[in-house]
């Protein structure tokens, strides 16, 4: 079975009821996570988290007002480079690195991974591939971070076999197979927090878990069915597309075998 090891590279920090409505005011730490998938000797890496280049890129112009928006927090050593190489884990040895979608949370460290392949939604890339400026910072997207040579080594999903899954992964009908991950890596659309924002089941000795990305912030999102702050519907690809995904999260988490992975469940 899939061995999933869970990182954090990185954290921000909002107000407790941008994640979830009534939390409060009182300011609040969001991780970002980042995992490494291993099926036999196969390795992915679901986002990087936080690295230097978000400092770098956001430094100066328009993109500063990110780093204004989430305040980041990021020791060195932290970020996941420095991480897998303490752990004598080789950047060269990921095959490829899974974009859940292209927050700057989730892809600072790309430039690490100068030997993986890239994978994530050819929908989504091709809404965000030319966006510069205002419009990119719009959809939280920092086109500084990308490789110069990303779209030479990247893959879109949507050329993964699809497959029926199974029943207990219901209301989810239908994934993606990662390929060579002996259907035990199965991506699926997680719709309406960014463009091309994409989820994944990874059937683990433990059983599925769904590495659910920025599908909810925090667990009470999709167990009762309480959203985050209005305000944070401004940045969302599409707050009724939101709605949708954190239902069928409702649906899917009354599956007690199922395990939801957030990447920012915070510390509220
Ligand atoms: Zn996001």
């Amino acid at each position: 079975m899939a061995k999933l090891t869970t990182f954090e590279a990185g954290y921000c920090t909002h107000l407790a009821c941008m994640a979830q409505k009534g939390a409060g005011f009182h300011i609040c730490k969001f991780p970002a996570r980042a995992w490494l998938i291993e099926v036999g000797n196969k390795r992915w890496l679901w986002d990087t988290g936080y690295a230097d280049y978000f400092y770098q890129s956001t430094q100066s112009g328009i993109f500063k007002l990110y780093r204004k928006l989430t305040p980041v927090y990021l020791q060195e050593q932290e970020a996941l480079k420095g991480q897998f190489l303490s752990l004598g884990i080789e950047l060269s040895s990921i095959d490829g690195v899974i974009l859940s979608h292209f927050h700057g949370d989730h892809i600072a460290g790309i430039r690490d991974f100068s030997c993986s392949h890239f994978i994530c939604s050819g929908e989504g890339w091709k809404k965000l591939r030319t966006l510069r400026g205002f419009k990119a910072l719009k959809q939280g997207f920092v086109p500084e971070l990308m490789p110069e040579d990303f779209e030479e080594r990247l893959i879109f999903l949507e050329s993964f076999e699809e497959t029926p899954l199974p029943q207990e992964l219901w209301p989810f009908t239908v994934g993606y197979v990662l390929p060579e991950s002996q259907k035990q890596v199965l991506i699926v659309p997680l719709p309406g927090h960014a463009c091309g924002h994409i989820g994944a089941f990874v059937q683990t000795d433990h059983g599925w878990t769904l590495l659910a990305s920025d599908a909810a912030w925090t667990p009470a999102n999709y167990l009762q069915l309480q959203g985050p702050s209005k305000l944070a519907h401004l940045v969302m690809e599409s707050p009724l597309l939101y709605y949708q995904t954190l239902q069928k999260l409702h649906q899917l988490a009354r599956n007690p075998q199922i395990t939801i992975c957030l990447s920012h469940e915070g510390y509220l």
